[in-house]
């Protein structure tokens, strides 16, 4: 399963696509879309934010209860919910936000998914709370995350091979993202002449 590096680069890729999407549905002069040339607008969740929520659910290694409730859809609709009520609060658009933070949170459970895991139970509970059964893909496209940091080679040599393969498939997917949301905003607007 991916690093909390490779999480964070497709957590990056989620806001600036998010950002690209927004920019692209605002219209000239509203005030809750993107105007040219600004990172971020009213309504939308700070990409920094968006690789910080992808890489979260694995604080539950803090608490031994590794790939269980944070891993689910369960986690996911809950940080839709969370993101929308702080929204609101703030007078921010809570849509947007509750599908940019509940999918920054789900490319987490979607990448696990996808990787390789050596540890049974095999999978993460990411059908919770309809479910406790572990799901795992079976595609291997990420390959497993030592932390037996006593062991050097391993720990190092091992993981550093991981987080190469995690960014030959997630770099490419931010970088285009990142060009998609720089496209999408534009140049900042040229002062009139005379002005
Ligand atoms: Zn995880």
């Amino acid at each position: 399963m991916p690093s909390p590096i490779g999480h964070m680069v497709a957590g990056l890729a989620v806001g600036w696509a998010a950002h690209a999407l927004e920019a692209a549905r605002s219209q000239p002069g509203d005030p809750a879309g993107a105007a040219p040339g600004r990172l971020a607008s009213a309504g939308s969740i700070p990409v920094a934010f968006c690789a910080l929520l992808a890489a979260a659910p694995d604080a539950d290694i803090l608490m031994a209860s590794h790939r269980t409730y944070t891993h689910s859809v369960g986690a996911i609709a809950l940080v839709g919910l969370a993101a929308a009520a702080g929204a609101l609060w703030l007078r921010r658009p809570a849509v947007t936000a509750a599908l940019v933070c509940a999918a920054a949170w789900g490319s987490h459970v979607f990448l696990d998914w996808l990787g390789h895991d050596g540890t049974p139970p095999i999978g993460l509970m990411a059908l919770w709370p309809f479910t406790d059964r572990y799901y795992s893909s079976g595609f291997d496209l990420f390959a497993d995350v030592s932390r037996r940091y006593w062991n050097l080679d391993e720990f190092v040599f091992g993981n550093a091979r991981s987080i190469a393969r995690e960014l030959v498939v997630l770099a490419p997917l931010a970088l285009a993202a990142l060009w998609w949301q720089r496209r999408s905003t534009g140049p900042p607007p040229h002062p009139a002449p005379g002005l």
